[in-house]
């Protein structure tokens, strides 16, 4: 049996940062990846914003990751000309309730260490927006866009130039623990069944990374790390409306943290969409065995019924946007932790030693802002390992 030092399964933005990170360091890496090729998954159905690290918990890893990230990014974006646009954000209130939820939004961006954030009121925020409506502002200069597929394309040439491989169409199906490592099962283009040693395993499997968690023998229930999926819907906003805008603009989110409420985007190239929304979706596995590989059937079909909710709520902080500005555009779900009304989670990223599997690297619930953190959580994993 073919004997390998670390294998990573899914080459979404988060498997092939770390991938990168380590074939840089010099280590064998294997990244296996069910499609034919990288990012097909979450990795491209999101905002691709670069995001300064403003509403997590402090202390948490989404708030260092993100902070971390958001630096490394740009870094690696002028280094490698890789397409951006720091735009720059505004968080706008439009009730004085807001102004208060914003001022306390303010404090935990500056007890994150986000970057250069200030608080505006109305005459400044119409000074850098003057179709925007609201009473005052946060103002990210930092906040910005991505060419997401640029950066994984980057990622995946820097595994490639090392001592990296990424093997497409290969499903892992099922996880053995060894003495000195794992056994890993495999299935290539659909028919092929083989399998390898490895002494590392590291779950980068988005959606179903808690599946691939219990494929090892993770007691998941137990653990909590038995995903809920929460789908987003995208509109693109038309009729010559992204002249009205420069940079991004949000509303006040859920108090809550659960979401950053329906925003407007312009990516790199300038196109305005607004979403996404948030909403959770039954997924359940039904009839399927445990403790072997589920087939999971994602729908991304936008729900054209949503159009007038979308309208309705940005058209408050948007007061020039009509109706037939939106059409449907695509949509992405998001891999959570905690269910509906459930307490705040964190990013898992564990190498699960405590639970008797040393060498096996969890990465779950890596939900927003994951695409802006995937630099700083491969140098967390890259310690993980060292240590
Ligand atoms: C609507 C939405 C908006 C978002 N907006 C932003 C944003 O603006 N900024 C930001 O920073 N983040 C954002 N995010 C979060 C970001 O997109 C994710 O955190 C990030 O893409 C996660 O990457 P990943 O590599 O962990 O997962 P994925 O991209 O899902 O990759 C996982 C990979 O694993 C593969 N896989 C799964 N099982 C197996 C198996 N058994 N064998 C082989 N391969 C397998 C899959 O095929 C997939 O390619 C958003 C997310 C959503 C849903």
């Amino acid at each position: 049996m073919e004997e390998i030092e670390i294998a990573i399964i899914g080459a979404g933005v988060v498997g092939l940062a770390i991938g990168a990170e380590l074939a840089q360091a010099g280590k064998e890496v294997y990244i296996f990846e069910r499609n034919d090729t990288f990012g097909q998954e979450t990795s491209s159905r999101n905002s691709e914003v670069i995001h300064a690290g403003i509403y997590y918990p402090s202390d948490s890893l989404k708030a260092k990751t993100c902070v971390e990230g958001n630096v490394l990014l740009y870094t690696i974006c002028e280094k490698y000309g890789i397409p951006y646009k720091k735009r720059g954000k505004l968080i706008v209130a439009v009730s004085q309730d807001e102004t208060d939820a914003l001022e306390k939004l303010f404090e935990r961006g500056k007890e994150n260490s986000a970057r250069n954030l200030k608080l505006i009121g109305k005459s400044e925020l119409k000074k850098l927006e003057p179709y925007v409506n609201g009473i005052g502002a946060i103002y990210s200069p930092t906040s910005g866009v991505i060419d997401s597929h640029s950066l994984m394309r980057y990622f995946a040439g820097v595994v490639r130039s090392n001592k990296g491989w990424i093997v497409y169409r290969t499903n892992v199906v099922k996880i053995e623990k060894k003495s000195d490592g794992y056994k890993v099962m495999i299935i290539e283009d659909n028919k092929e069944h083989s399998s390898f040693r490895a002494r590392i395993v590291i779950n980068c499997a988005g959606l179903q990374s808690d599946k691939i968690a219990e494929l090892v023998g993770i007691d998941i229930e137990k653990a909590e790390y038995n995903l809920k999926f929460c789908k987003g819907n995208y509109f693109s906003v038309g009729n010559g409306k992204n002249s009205l805008l420069s940079h991004l603009v949000y509303p006040v989110p859920k108090a809550d943290g659960t979401a950053l409420g329906i925003h407007s985007t312009l990516d790199i190239h300038g196109r305005f969409r607004l979403g996404p929304d948030d909403y959770y979706i039954n997924m359940d596995y039904a009839g399927q065995e445990t403790h072997t590989y589920p087939v999971l059937d994602l729908d991304y079909t936008v729900d054209e019924s949503k159009k007038e909710i979308f309208y309705n709520s940005a058209k408050k902080f948007l007061p020039f946007l009509e109706l037939d500005d939106l059409e449907p555009e695509m949509s992405g779900i998001r891999p959570k932790l905690q269910g509906p009304n459930e307490r705040y989670r964190d990013f898992v990223i564990r190498d699960e030693e405590e639970k008797g599997f040393s060498g096996f690297i969890n990465l779950i619930g890596i939900e927003s802002p994951g695409l802006t953190a995937s630099p700083s959580i491969a140098k967390y994993v890259n310690e993980l390992i060292k240590n």
